[in-house]
């Protein structure tokens, strides 16, 4: 855990968070400031900055990343489609350096994304 990472913090049970998934290695948690009707966040529960960190280590945690999404996707009914983003680095506009999957949907979506 890192002192300092609002995420880890949510992992930790310091920061409420509106809980839609959980399992050994992964949390997945409604984003504070939704984009779409359904914007869930799922993270590691390992502390990595941004995809630039990944090792090959991590391919596995990757996999059921996607997974989840896959999963949380079906849950909430998003059967038209759905949105699965990372923002790396701040061009892309990432503003918590703790790895974190997008999954968007309940809305028709844009391409390309701004
Ligand atoms: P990024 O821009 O880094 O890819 O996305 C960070 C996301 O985290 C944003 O969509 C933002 O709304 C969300 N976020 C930031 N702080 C919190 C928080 O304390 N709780 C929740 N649920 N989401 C947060
Ligand atoms: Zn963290």
């Amino acid at each position: 855990m890192a002192d300092d990472c609002i995420f880890c913090r949510i992992l930790a049970g310091e920061i409420p968070s509106a809980k839609v998934y959980e399992d050994d290695q992964l949390f997945a948690f409604r984003d504070i400031n939704p984009q779409a009707p359904t914007h869930v966040l799922i993270i590691p529960r390992e502390h990595i900055p941004s995809l630039n960190d990944l090792e090959g280590r991590h391919a596995d945690l990757l996999g059921r990343i996607v997974l989840a999404a896959k999963e949380i996707a079906a849950q909430e009914g998003l059967a038209d489609g759905w949105r699965f983003v990372f923002n790396c680095g701040p061009a892309a506009g990432q503003e918590v350096y703790h790895i974190h999957a997008h999954l968007l949907g309940g809305r028709p979506m844009t391409w390309p994304p701004g």
